[in-house]
């Protein structure tokens, strides 16, 4: 919790930083107030559509609590925001699954270079080692120069071993194997690394849709989860990337990283209103254990205090 409050102490800041500011020319709650408070909520990437709402509702929450302080004022809007984000994830669900039949359990990373894939995997892989289970580490992007070592640079940190092929290997070929040694080995968990060439989006889907098809042949029910990774810090546009990762590969959870180095956590409110995609995991800095399930309540708190 401590490395969770720390992680997100510079959005808080911000945030932190433009209720103030809001509040600094407070006189009354009128429509400069709201106007004010929507282009704070825009700034912060909750998205245009999420501002816009949650500044209606605030409006009409005010006028319906006759509230006139600026101290109660905030505090609407604090208990709003949580109720907002409640709401729109009701039927959200953020945990990850696993199979019960004594099969090894897939997990599939797709995103974009640099999102962050190679180092939760690697951080995901300590966790399940830690916690006693038998960890399997696929190099699926054999694309990009220095991928495959760099798995295999995590996998020596955190005592896992690797399935990979030359540079320039078929990606589909490399996840065969490593599923095939999963189920004859008796692997509990094997967890799968993606390319994330965007620039040229139709191949890289095709590859993905292949590499699915590859492991459901062998394990009808998986991949249990394909979890999409996004750069917190990188806002909106980690927005517009889920949707192109979501038209083609079915996403069950969200991992949002660097959320240590950015300002920008009204991102996760925009990836619920918007993707109705549950965020699952949160990335809070580059070392083994800087990797968290995430607690919806604990961030938006986290953001407002
Ligand atoms: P990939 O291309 O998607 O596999 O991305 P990488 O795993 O190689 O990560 C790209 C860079 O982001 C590396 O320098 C990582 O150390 C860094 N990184 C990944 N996750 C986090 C995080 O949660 N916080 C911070 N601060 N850095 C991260």
């Amino acid at each position: 919790t401590e490395k969770y409050e720390a992680g997100l102490e510079k959005s808080r800041q911000t945030f932190g930083q433009k209720i103030n500011a809001l509040f600094a020319n407070f006189r009354t709650v009128d429509e400069g107030f709201f106007d004010d408070l929507e282009e704070m909520l825009i700034e912060s990437d909750v998205g245009y559509e999420t501002a816009l709402r949650i500044s209606d509702e605030l409006r009409e929450e005010v006028k319906l609590k006759n509230v006139k302080r600026s101290d109660e004022v905030s505090q609407v809007i604090v208990e709003k925001l949580v109720d907002l984000y409640g709401e729109a994830g009701q039927d959200e669900d953020n945990a990850l699954h696993f199979t019960d039949n004594g099969q090894p359990t897939v997990f599939l990373f797709v995103g974009v270079n640099g999102a962050g894939k190679t180092t939760t995997i690697g951080k995901l892989a300590h966790r399940y080692r830690q916690a006693g289970k038998k960890v399997l580490l696929a190099a699926g992007d054999t694309f990009r120069a220095g991928a495959i070592e760099q798995l295999q640079e995590w996998g020596r940190r955190v005592d896992v071993p690797v399935v990979a092929s030359q540079p320039g290997g078929d990606p589909a070929a490399v996840v065969f194997d490593a599923v095939k040694t999963a189920q004859q080995e008796h692997y509990d968990i094997l967890l799968v690394d993606t390319a994330g060439r965007l620039q040229n989006k139709v191949n890289l889907m095709n590859e993905l849709e292949k590499i699915k098809r590859v492991i459901k042949r062998e394990l009808p029910n998986a991949p249990q989860e394909v979890l999409l990774v996004l750069d917190a810090s990188t806002g909106q546009n980690a927005l517009s990337q889920a949707k192109q990762f979501n038209e083609t590969t079915q996403v069950s959870g969200i991992v949002l990283t660097k959320l240590d180095g950015t300002a920008r956590g009204g991102i996760v409110l925009a990836i619920r209103n918007e993707l109705h995609i549950p965020v699952k995991l949160v990335g809070l800095g580059e070392k083994m254990d800087d990797l968290q399930d995430f607690n919806p309540t604990q961030f938006i708190y986290g953001l407002f205090k």
